[in-house]
């Protein structure tokens, strides 16, 4: 086993002052076993735990790790503007310029505004939408993740039936039931609000129909309402446009982060004309929204991204790990899904209700050097090489074997699902 001297103690102290000793989505206690709770450093696609225990990484620390950690383009830039200053009485000259090269890119965008974190920028459209509107629902689908406040956290511990009040559901890809949810709202619906594609937890991912992109859009056009894009997890990844582009269907707005500022805490709603008005009269702020480092940083980025076709050198990797990921686990005789778009893979085995086979597969993974997932979808960054997913593949053709001779029970049942 990897040596864990380090990570043990510091979840002992850590327990002591921190409730359950971790929050939400990061708590190790969710990952199979071998999985550390904390972590020394990064560089390129590579991560290294407190205990110097080295991952080639395929979380990319849940999507902002987009071009590589210390990637010396966006690090100098950040460098250079935190000599200047980062947390003033406003913010830097950096803003206009990051605000100008997310309105050249983004295709539907006319304007646009940052903030810190995918939930900022989520909850910012849907108050947005509300303001301009006049309406009061928002169609989200179900189970679909947009943040962890109390209008959409997926725990309704500490939520309020009245929090929810003005939310209804729809079924990702569902036209029919896209169209009932809207014909419910009646004369109160503010905006459809829906991921770039459906990336649930525990699932297999989808990507949106045509019919489907088309027909929220159509509905939105016709009722006068906001059909809203949450770009938090796919963007940049998949088409630096926007990942509705492709479909030829464009949101009225869209929230993003994670990736934006790879890896500097930023986030940015993006919207269109008619949403200029309320964007500017609704009251959204944040002490350290103006924070010129991670615009500089997302500036450096953005411009890194189109220089290099990011999206596509991701979707090469991705192929690479998905085919090698496919043959060796037929191999050994395994059946496992991969979905959802190369650049960000979800891996999951057939007949593994309980996940028993995942959570051994991505111990053995982990011990080998290779940082999975056994339930969510995973990220590729550009640091990534070709040696990169040969390692990976080295490690899979090992985690498959373990996970064959496990055989079918629920023996192979390891950690916490
Ligand atoms: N929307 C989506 C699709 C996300 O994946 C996330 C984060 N996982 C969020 C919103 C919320 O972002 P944050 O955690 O930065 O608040």
């Amino acid at each position: 086993g990897l040596n864990r001297t380090r990570d043990a103690a510091l979840r002992a102290r850590a327990e002591k002052v921190v409730p359950s000793g971790m929050w939400g989505h990061l708590h190790a206690a969710k990952l199979p076993d071998a999985y550390p709770q904390f972590f020394g450093r990064g560089e390129g696609g590579v991560l290294w735990d407190v205990d110097g225990n080295r991952y080639v990484d395929f979380m990319c620390s849940w999507g902002p790790n987009l071009l590589g950690h210390h990637h010396p383009e966006v690090d100098e830039a950040a460098e250079r503007q935190r000599r200047e200053g980062d947390c003033l009485n406003g913010p830097a000259e950096v803003m206009v310029e990051l605000a100008e090269l997310v309105v050249d890119m983004v295709g539907h965008a006319d304007w646009t505004q940052f903030q810190k974190n995918g939930t900022d920028a989520t909850t910012a459209c849907v108050t947005i939408a509300r303001a301009a509107t006049g309406k009061r629902k928002m169609l989200v689908a179900k189970g679909a993740y947009h943040g962890a406040v109390p209008w959409c956290s997926p725990s309704l511990l500490g939520v309020t039936a009245e929090d929810r009040a003005h939310l209804s559901y729809f079924k990702f890809n569902d036209v029919e039931s896209l169209e009932e949810a809207v014909k419910a709202a009646g004369d109160d619906l503010a905006g459809i609000l829906v991921s770039a594609y459906r990336h649930d937890m525990g699932f297999d991912q989808e990507l949106p129909s045509a019919e489907f992109a088309q027909a929220a859009r159509r509905l939105c056009s016709d009722k006068g309402a906001v059909l809203i894009l949450d770009e938090v997890r796919a963007g940049f990844r998949l088409d630096m446009a926007g990942s509705w582009e492709a479909l030829g269907v464009r949101p009225d707005m869209s929230a993003w982060s994670k990736a934006i500022a790879n890896g500097y805490a930023l986030a940015a709603v993006t919207g269109a004309d008619w949403l200029r008005r309320a964007a500017s009269q609704v009251f959204v702020t944040g002490s350290f929204w103006a924070g010129a480092v991670s615009m500089a940083a997302a500036a450096a980025t953005l411009k890194i991204v189109r220089r290099d076709d990011v999206p596509n050198r991701l979707a090469y990797l991705g192929r690479l790990l998905r085919e090698g990921l496919e043959t060796r686990s037929r191999q050994f005789g395994l059946s496992i899904r991969q979905s959802g778009p190369a650049q960000m893979p979800t891996v999951l085995f057939d007949d593994d209700p309980d996940f028993g086979k995942g959570f051994a597969f991505c111990n053995a993974m982990l011990e080998r050097g290779v940082y999975f997932h056994p339930k969510h979808n995973m990220f590729l960054c550009a640091a990534h090489t070709e040696a990169d997913i040969a390692a990976a593949l080295d490690a899979a053709e090992h985690s498959f074997s373990v996970v064959a001779a496990l055989g079918t029970g629920s023996e192979g049942r390891m950690g916490r699902s």
